[in-house]
């Protein structure tokens, strides 16, 4: 039984039709029933070309479609019960949920079955998965390593293989293990490889594991949703939780609130559910459980607000979340990117909030030359705002 259990939200849309992407009759009934009108530009690219066999790398993060523009041409080009023969490799645990779950929706019609392997959760249980003989193996590095040294699963059959969001995993340090798993496949393969970025690191896998790639890039390294409005609200640093008190009070949406450390995670959480707030955190320091539960709480509603790390909020797809709350100034550039883009996905709109201080500003002036304009200076019903002063050699020397 296929089960339409997939994330929903809108995305951007091509003028094409699937009836023009060479899918089978099955996995094009299978797009109808999700009530998917159009392909994205990434679908309408990656599709056709991955189902010749060709290798493709996929410029496009979270929100692109891009899940369906490889779980598609895989499952199409597998055949079911050969032994593992699809590899996805992800950087997260809900990462690879979230792929699990579009195998298990696409598949089904082929009768083919998918199994996670993730750190966290009980290796005993995921042993169990394996012997029920699945084709799709969706996995983080990590965990699938302890697998293949145990010998609980192999991958000399893998046909076709996905480095999903690989920029990700350079970030979380996977690289050395990603380099120890491919060594366990064959050589004759097809390969697919999507990263929402290119540095270096991630030019030498795709050199060194894929074979001549068509190169598909649809995101403009640096640009955001144009759906999303940037506000900054600068005060002083004892003001900060009188910030966010007001703006959680006056925007009402469903809430992201990033901070930078898990300590602060259970910190803000604690205080803000002291007070009352329907409120869950996402931090690396919870279990799997925990995880999934503060997830599910707040797709589905339960919890307005979810304070969470930026290595745990990677990757998500939870299309609900109309305001981005940056508590803490991000680290880089690319975080503030990234976290702006849990919001407005797709086409829908969304706001982005940034409470800073006065030593946050060369990173405020970092982000504004990232988005191309400042951010709009706001204030926040009973928060004084911090002034900033213009430059002292600015104004010439006072003596
Ligand atoms: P992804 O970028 O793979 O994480 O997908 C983002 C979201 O868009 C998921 O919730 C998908 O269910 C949805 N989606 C993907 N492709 C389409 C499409 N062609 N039309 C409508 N929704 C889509």
């Amino acid at each position: 039984m296929r089960q339409a259990s997939l994330p929903q939200h809108p995305v951007p849309e091509t003028d094409r039709s699937f009836d023009d992407l060479q899918l089978t009759p099955e996995l094009r009934l299978a797009v109808d029933e999700l009530g998917w009108t159009h392909p994205t530009p990434i679908q309408a690219a990656i599709i056709p070309t991955a189902l010749t066999g060709s290798d493709v790398v996929g410029l496009a993060e979270t929100g692109s479609g891009k899940t369906a523009a490889f779980a598609l041409p895989m499952v199409q080009r597998l055949e079911p019960g050969k032994g593992v023969t699809g590899l996805v490799l992800s950087p997260t645990r809900e990462i690879t949920l979230q792929t699990k779950a579009f195998f298990d929706y696409f598949g089904a019609s082929r009768r083919m079955r998918a199994v996670s392997l993730i750190g966290g959760l009980n290796i005993r249980h995921q042993m169990d998965e394996l012997r029920k003989k699945p084709d799709i193996v969706v996995a983080t590095p990590g965990r699938l390593l302890d697998h293949l040294e145990r010998g609980t699963v192999r991958l000399d059959k893998v046909r076709e293989l996905v480095l999903d969001e690989a920029d990700h995993m350079l970030d979380l340090g996977f690289m050395p293990q990603i380099h120890k798993v491919l060594e366990h496949l064959p050589k004759q393969r097809h390969t697919m490889m999507f990263s929402a970025t290119m540095p270096a690191d991630v030019e030498r896998l795709a050199r060194r594991f894929l074979t001549d790639p068509v190169r598909v890039d649809i995101t403009p390294p640096g640009r955001t949703a144009s759906g999303i409005t940037h506000r900054l609200y600068l005060v002083d640093v004892d003001n900060k939780r009188a910030a966010i008190h007001s703006l959680l009070n006056h925007e009402l949406g469903p809430t992201l609130v990033f901070v930078r450390r898990r300590s602060d995670a259970e910190w803000l959480f604690r205080i803000l559910e002291r007070e009352g707030h329907p409120v869950e955190r996402l931090h690396s320091d919870l279990s799997q459980r925990e995880r999934l539960e503060a997830l599910s709480g707040f797709r589905e509603g339960r919890h307005r607000i979810l304070v969470a790390t930026d290595v745990a909020a990677r990757g998500l797809d939870i299309p609900v979340i109309r305001h981005v709350v940056n508590y803490d100034i991000p680290e880089t550039v690319e975080d503030y990117i990234h976290r702006a883009g849990r919001t407005a996905r797709g086409e829908a709109t969304g706001l982005v909030s940034t409470v800073a201080t006065w030593m946050n500003k060369e990173m405020v002036r970092e982000i504004e030359r990232a988005i191309g304009h400042p951010l709009a200076r706001c204030t926040t019903p009973g928060v004084e705002p911090y002034v900033e002063h213009v430059p002292r050699r600015r104004l010439g020397r006072r003596r």
